[in-house]
């Protein structure tokens, strides 16, 4: 595996593999890796000739610097990972090398402004209105920026991304779509530990007893896909609701039932539309993110 730094660097190294005739499949990440990662460039690897995966820990998506510094970072362990998963090129930039300093002093500046959209020139509608776009500002936002200056880079025919950041997968699609890039979105499937909690980078910051509790997401949202056709959303949501109420250490920040498509919370089941049901809770110092697909 090579580890590249410069963008320079990269597009210099990516244009001779292209003139080979070669495909390129790239994996975004923010590093901290797992075997949710790995099965990204696994699934790379499978359907392209070389696999770019990107360690980035993107400041513009952080709506709470305090997140943005304590988000893990574990380089050495990752270059393990990557090289043992099949990875051939990690691009590892610094900030400044996707930023320039009036991008980072906007962001700053408006750390607080809701309704601030740094200047996009795609328009997500509703997308981003719902769950994580409700709950943390500026989010989406900063995604699509940073994976739109990522697409530029690699240009890869084809990306991965975890149906684990389902609302992102869906920002991520619109924006391909709206700015008519020739990149094929992949979207591979939610990979857990053997309890059924969602592999995340975030886990490791959790201490022995709430990484115990945060069992309680999966196994909500199990009862919630195994009952549906039993009960309406609203006792579902009570369910989860009371769930979450007699933990002491999780707080549920919300539980949707969306249309896949739309994200738009639904009122009753529909077979004929495949539904989703997300959730995020929050732990002392840690928010957690999950999501079944209903059918
Ligand atoms: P992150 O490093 O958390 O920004 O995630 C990078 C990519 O890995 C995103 O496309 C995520 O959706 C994906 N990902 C993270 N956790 C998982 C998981 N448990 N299973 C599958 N994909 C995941």
């Amino acid at each position: 595996m090579i580890i590249i730094h410069s963008v320079e660097k990269l597009n210099g190294y990516l244009t001779e593999i292209r003139k080979e005739g070669k495909t390129v499949g790239f994996a975004p990440t923010m590093g901290a890796l797992h075997q949710g990662h790995v099965s990204l460039i696994t699934a790379a690897k499978k359907q392209c000739d070389i696999v770019v995966c990107s360690i980035f820990v993107n400041p513009t998506q952080f709506n709470d610097l305090s997140d943005l510094e304590k988000y893990p970072r574990t380089i050495d362990a990752d270059c393990v990972i990557l090289r043992s998963a099949g990875c051939d090129i990690l691009f590892a930039p610094e900030v400044s090398e996707i930023y320039t300093a009036h991008e980072l002093e906007l962001k700053q500046q408006h750390m607080e402004d809701k309704s601030w959209t740094m200047g996009k020139t795609v328009d997500f509608g509703l997308l981003d209105k719902v769950m994580e776009g409700a709950h943390r500002p500026g989010h989406f936002n900063g995604v699509a920026q940073v994976v739109s200056k990522l697409f530029r880079i690699v240009q890869p025919v084809k990306a991965f991304f975890g149906q684990k950041d389902f609302q992102q997968l869906s920002v991520i699609r619109s924006m391909v779509k709206q700015l008519d890039l020739p990149i094929e979105i992949i979207a591979c499937p939610i990979v857990r530990e053997t309890d059924g909690l969602a592999m995340s980078s975030r886990n490791r910051r959790l201490s022995a007893e709430e990484r115990d509790e945060v069992k309680l997401i999966y196994q909500t949202l199990s009862i919630v896909k195994e009952n549906y056709q039993l009960a309406t959303i609203a006792d579902l949501k009570k369910l989860v609701e009371v769930a979450f109420k007699l933990s002491a250490l999780i707080k549920l920040d919300y539980f949707e039932i969306v249309d896949s498509e739309t994200l738009q919370p639904i009122a009753a089941f529909d077979t004929s539309r495949s539904a989703v049901a997300c959730i995020a809770v929050q732990l002392q110092t840690v928010r957690l993110i999950d999501n079944v697909i209903m059918y």
